[in-house]
């Protein structure tokens, strides 16, 4: 392969660098992924919600509107990647239900919704007398709810399917090796693997929480540290009605993504630790949380389990940090965000390598 043979390398194609690599594409540009298995990192384990709002927590405001322009984004960005991949990307716009099981779960629920309307989202305090078909096979002990009208979900597994599709049909190329090294030669950007040297004019780092350690390095504050998280799958007979509900069970929190296909996902646990296993406990709290809401959960059928390391940057913040004079970007930190956060950062690369590049 001659020198610079492509415009921009993108290394990691999880969620973020699959986006990154989309968002170079559609400006036309040479793209090269590198990646030894794309779509396995926490992209795999993520549950879809594109939910800022009912999210939205104390001390997080960065994000928060990051979050909230990345979901105006989505339409759009789910058409754009259906109609260059024929893979049809569904976006479930039904907003989402929070509620609490004690009177103290309430008082939680309560707080968050008042953080959130602090930072300007409509929350409406919801009675089930009033809006029975939002509580439809809910415990009849759950009365009333918060209703966040903005929140959203997209099935993951489908959204990096049809990025890798419309990559591939717009003539991307998919290294599957792992990086060993990303440095800057001045002028271009070098990606060592294993078994050889890739050049190009731009490179892009979104290896989400990766253990390799790099000559390049973000900056201290975009340091990423992994929090473990687990969902657990299930399926009813479909097709259903979607839907997307937050509760707090005795302090504990837990969400319940139900798709029109039938395909449940309950989640998610949060653990400081980089080793990639599911505890038992794990499983069973999620899943009795989730029944104690959704009585009729009882019956759907196991699926399965998956665990991902969410990347947290040092800050808390997602960060686009541009190095090496800014041949590369650093692209990280999305935390519990990812999915919601592809269409900014499609957006935002595709930005920097036309800027800086071309
Ligand atoms: C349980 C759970 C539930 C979640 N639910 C949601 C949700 O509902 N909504 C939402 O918006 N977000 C959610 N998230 C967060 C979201 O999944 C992450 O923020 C997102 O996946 C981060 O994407 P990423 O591409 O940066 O990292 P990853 O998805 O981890 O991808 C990193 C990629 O880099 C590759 N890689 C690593 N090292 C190298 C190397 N040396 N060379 C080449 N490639 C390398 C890996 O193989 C991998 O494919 C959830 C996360 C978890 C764990």
């Amino acid at each position: 392969m001659s020198e610079n043979d492509f415009d921009v390398i993108v290394v990691g194609a999880g969620v973020i660098g699959l986006s990154c690599a989309f968002g170079c594409s559609t400006k036309g540009l040479r793209v090269a992924l590198v990646d030894p298995r794309p779509g396995s990192g926490a992209t795999n384990a993520a549950a879809g919600m594109l939910a800022p709002s009912a999210e939205a927590t104390d001390g997080e405001n960065g994000s928060f509107f990051a979050s909230l322009e990345a979901l105006s984004l989505w339409p759009t960005f789910a058409r754009d990647v259906s109609e260059r991949s024929g893979e049809p990307l569904h976006l479930d716009e039904g907003g989402s239900l929070c509620v609490g099981w004690d009177h103290s779960d309430r008082a939680l629920q309560a707080h968050l919704a008042r953080t959130a309307t602090s930072l300007g989202v409509g929350v409406i305090l919801v009675e089930r007398v009033q809006r029975a078909e939002l509580f439809r096979d809910v415990t009849p002990r759950i009365t009333s709810g918060h209703f966040y009208a903005n929140d959203a979900s997209i099935d993951p597994d489908i959204v990096v399917r049809g990025l890798m599709g419309a990559l591939r049909r717009d003539g991307a190329t998919f290294i599957n090796e792992r990086a060993t090294d990303c440095v800057d030669d001045g002028g271009a950007v070098i990606v060592q693997t294993a078994s050889r040297t890739y050049r190009a004019k731009r490179g892009i780092i979104a290896t989400g929480y990766s253990p390799d350690s790099w000559s390049l390095r973000p900056s201290t504050a975009h340091a990423i540290r992994p929090v473990r998280g687990s969902t657990v799958r299930l399926r009813l007979d479909g097709p259903v009605e979607p839907r997307m509900i937050r509760a707090v069970v005795r302090g504990r929190s837990v969400y319940i993504v139900v798709r029109s296909s039938g395909d449940v996902v309950l989640g998610a646990s949060s653990d400081e630790s980089s080793e990639l296993i599911t505890e038992a406990g794990t499983v069973l709290r999620l899943m009795s949380d989730a029944i104690e809401i959704l009585p009729d959960l009882e019956h759907a059928t196991f699926v399965g389990v998956r665990v991902g390391l969410r990347p947290v940057s040092a800050d808390q913040n997602p960060f686009f940090e541009l190095l090496a004079g800014e041949k590369w970007a650093w692209v990280g930190g999305h935390y519990r965000q990812g999915i919601t956060m592809a269409p900014l950062v499609a957006k935002q690369a595709g930005a920097f390598v036309v800027e800086t590049a071309c």
